[in-house]
């Protein structure tokens, strides 16, 4: 999930418009070596090469880096650039069959390159507008360019063959232009699909969260609690035990009556976020009751649990005296899981543990096997 919008179905959409602008950046990068070559080779004889080139290749330029640099800009930079690309092109066409001698000469001066130029401004205004715009754009330009070449080879001696093979490519790149409507259609399909499975796993793991957080915490609940019971039972290795600490709170119920429900669950909160501080990476802290809390930690043995215990029972009415201003302690029970021990045996055993706690005066651990 993007944690600036919240929405991972627009993370996914900027991240395709992210990649149509990395490939027509790309595409201007190769472009640029070629359009230097051709401008050596032809500038000397072909005026058009010669004053249009430079200034067309810095536009191109221009436009790679506000694709890269400035992403914001990049789909009004595309069309302003698409458009002054293909009235640059309609005129270099037209001005070179005014040139020629007859229609073979003007009709050589318009392929390969020229078409070339027609089919690249339809990819990159796919790659920009959204389908129906590109159709419109594309079926006006396509449009323009096969009428504009056909009346011009038309007034050139021998002309009239000339114009058919021009209305011949005009529906070559009408058919082009399905293709790229299809091609689009199917862009539109992949990143609306990609927009639907990230808000189904946004969903699936809100659902998760759902199913093994406690709500006012954050902590594990007791369906997490007692999976990874289950878990680390099937573990279990005398090499490295899983010990059990359980623990509740001294008298809690005072602290609802003298201070209201909402400090209650202030205080709730804050003993969460003590007992998660105070335990090694890797343990489970969680919250199966009001306020009740049990801890689960691996590769832990039965003294280093006990200190554990110890350390988090000195650390909770220091540490909400001074955050909240209440003296509040917990009385501890703490056990070592046995292999394959069912979640309920141990939760049964050490809550029994803590309850002995209790008897003997709160404010203290009892451990047990
Ligand atoms: P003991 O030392 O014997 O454990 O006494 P206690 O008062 O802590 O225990 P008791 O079981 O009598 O009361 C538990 C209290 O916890 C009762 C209830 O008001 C409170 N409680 C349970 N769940 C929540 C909760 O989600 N939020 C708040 N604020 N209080 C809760
Ligand atoms: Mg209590
Ligand atoms: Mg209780």
């Amino acid at each position: 999930m993007d944690a600036s919008t919240g929405q991972p179905g627009l993370r996914r959409a900027d991240d395709l418009a992210r990649l149509a602008r990395r490939v027509v950046a790309l595409g201007i990068a190769v472009c640029a070596p070629f359009m230097a070559a051709i401008w050596v080779i032809d500038s000397a004889q072909d005026p058009w090469i010669r004053w249009g080139f430079p200034p067309l290749g810095a536009a191109l330029l221009a436009f790679a880096w506000i694709l890269i640099r400035r992403p914001r800009w990049a789909v009004r930079a595309a069309i302003t650039a698409l458009v002054l690309l293909e009235a640059w092109w309609l005129l270099l066409a037209t001005a070179r069959i005014a040139e020629s001698a007859d229609a073979a000469d003007a009709w050589l001066a318009l392929l390969p390159t020229p078409l070339l130029d027609v089919a690249v401004c339809l990819v990159v205004g796919f790659l920009f507008q959204s389908t129906r715009t590109a159709v419109l754009h594309g079926a006006a330009y396509s449009g323009a360019v096969t009428v504009v070449l056909a009346a011009a080879l038309g007034r050139l001696p021998g002309g009239e063959e000339y114009v058919w093979l021009a209305v011949r490519y005009g529906v070559y790149l009408g058919v082009f232009l399905v293709l790229l409507l299809a091609l689009s259609r199917a862009k539109e399909h992949v990143a609306s699909a990609m927009a639907d499975a990230a808000r189904a796993d946004a969903t699936a793991s809100r659902m998760r969260d759902m199913a093994y957080l406690d709500e006012l915490t954050g902590l594990a609940n007791r369906r997490r609690l007692r999976e990874e019971l289950g878990h680390q039972a099937g573990l279990a290795d005398p090499a490295a035990p899983v010990c059990v600490v359980f623990f509740d709170l001294d008298h809690f119920k005072q602290v609802n009556d003298t201070h209201g429900h909402e400090f209650g669950d202030q205080v709730l909160r804050a003993v969460g976020e003590i007992a998660a501080r105070t335990v090694r990476e890797g343990d489970l802290v969680a919250r199966i009751g009001g306020e009740e809390f049990v801890l689960v930690a691996p590769a832990t043995t039965h003294d280093e649990a006990v200190r554990l215990a110890e350390r988090l029972r000195a650390a909770l009415p220091r540490e909400l005296g001074t955050t909240l201003g209440v003296r509040l302690t917990a009385s501890f029970g703490v056990t070592e899981l046995g292999r394959d021990e069912p979640a309920d045996a141990v939760l049964r055993r050490v809550d029994e543990l803590m309850y002995l706690a209790k008897a003997e005066g709160r404010d203290r651990v009892r451990a047990g096997a």
